[in-house]
């Protein structure tokens, strides 16, 4: 176990993809002393290491379409920044509504990026069946498809971030757990961890993804960040589709199909609010009923292997961003809600702007303050890749 410091300028909770895009960004600012405390270890749980590295455009709100940007600028000139290739896979994505409301969501999210200036298509039924004829479309209003959208490599990402953090200062502290904090005058003073070690802080960034939410009850805050458990089943080689296709979301059911080399993953439900990483039997039934539902020809595809992640999801899903008044130097960046990769250069930026020059310049973060929930202003986003 590594050496913990007495004070720290910054605490980062967390060791997610979120907290290393942070303490990347705040060394870049110049902010060295930096600490990142991982309750386990770098990349080995948490919701980065059930990620699939997908960055897409088609958001129903402009903040989050505007996240997918900046980040974007990031991960395309990667291999520049970090000298690491992030591997992108232009597959695009596609959206099927099966229903009016989606439709409505779909119709919305378009019309917003055409006045953003982004391409989307919207595609009839017969449209899609023509370019993707593998996919069932005959109960579909229709679907909404982005062709620059795709994927990257997540873990690659995440051992980037940290390795130009360390290099520019920050310390990566494994196998430290917060228990709780010592808090005066509306601040967080000082960081309390299992082994019973305090570290004093300026600022404290809690960065806990599934656990934002326990982490934040420590300090006395209701933060509603919630662990939603994610199902993930990879299929055997696969070839009777083809090679190159869009990762196909299908709101109605909240399944998901993408090519992962020559197999398949298909995204499963979503299950209860909790930590379980058991794989449910009923979850790959549902799964291989919805999936053969969607793509008939999937009946002849073998599951594998199956696994369970967690996002950190909140009531309208949108991230959180900020600090509550009653904890003035105690900054949330979490609950991404299933978008917290391809958001996280952004966020890393945001953050490091608030801590080093007290503001936000990329973007206003107004719309995500913590505060939100109790004022009832939520922001509603219905294009998630799940149902909740
Ligand atoms: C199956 C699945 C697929 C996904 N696919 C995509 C995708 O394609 N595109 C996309 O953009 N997003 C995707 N996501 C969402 C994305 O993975 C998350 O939004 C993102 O990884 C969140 O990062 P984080 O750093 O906030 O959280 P995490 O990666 O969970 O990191 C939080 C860290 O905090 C640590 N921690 C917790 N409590 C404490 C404590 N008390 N003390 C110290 N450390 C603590 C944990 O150990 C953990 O390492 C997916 C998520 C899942 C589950």
């Amino acid at each position: 176990m590594s050496i913990l410091p007495a004070k720290s300028q910054v605490v980062i909770i967390g060791s997610g993809i979120i907290g290393a895009a942070i303490a990347y960004y705040l060394t870049q600012k110049g902010l060295r002393d930096v600490a990142v405390l991982e309750a386990g270890e770098i990349g080995a749980q948490g919701a980065t290491s059930a990620c699939l590295g997908g960055l897409r455009t088609q958001f129903s709100t402009a903040i989050n379409i505007r996240f997918s940007l900046i980040s974007r600028e990031v991960f395309r000139s990667f291999k520049d920044e970090f000298g690491v290739d992030l591997n992108f896979k232009p597959y695009g994505y596609l959206f099927l509504a099966k229903t009016e409301e989606q439709w409505a969501a779909v119709e919305n999210t378009s019309n917003l990026m055409e006045t953003l200036d982004l391409p989307v298509e919207l595609l009839t039924p017969r449209a899609m069946a023509r370019r993707w004829p593998f996919i069932r479309v005959d109960d579909l209003v229709g679907g909404s498809y982005t062709k620059d959208d795709g994927f990257y490599g997540p873990i690659e990402a995440l051992q980037a971030f940290v390795k130009k953090a360390r290099q520019g200062g920050a310390l990566f502290l494994e196998r430290n757990p917060v228990v709780g904090f010592s808090i005066s005058d509306q601040k967080a003073m000082g960081v309390k961890t299992q082994s019973g070690h305090e570290i004093k802080a300026d600022i404290v960034v809690n960065a806990a993804g599934p656990w934002a939410g326990e982490v934040a009850a420590l300090a006395g805050l209701a933060l509603p960040v919630a662990p939603l458990k994610r199902h993930l089943f990879f299929t055997a080689p696969f070839d009777a589709i083809p090679d190159a296709f869009p990762v196909i979301i299908d709101m109605d059911s909240g399944c998901y199909l993408k090519r992962e080399g020559r197999g398949l993953i298909l995204g499963g439900p979503t299950g209860e609010r909790s930590f379980s990483q058991n794989v449910d039997f009923n979850a790959e039934e549902r799964t291989a009923f919805e999936s053969i539902r969607r793509v008939p020809v999937l009946e002849q595809a073998r599951m594998v292997r199956g696994w369970a992640g967690h996002y950190e999801v909140t009531p309208d899903h949108h991230a959180v961003i900020g600090a509550f008044p009653e904890l003035t130097n105690f900054i949330c960046a979490t609950g991404f809600s299933g978008h917290g990769f391809q958001h996280s250069p952004a966020t890393g930026k945001i953050v490091a702007e608030l801590i080093v020059d007290g503001r936000a310049e990329t973007e206003d973060i107004h719309p995500l303050r913590p505060t939100r929930f109790r004022e009832n202003d939520l922001i509603h986003e219905p294009m998630t890749a799940f149902r909740s």
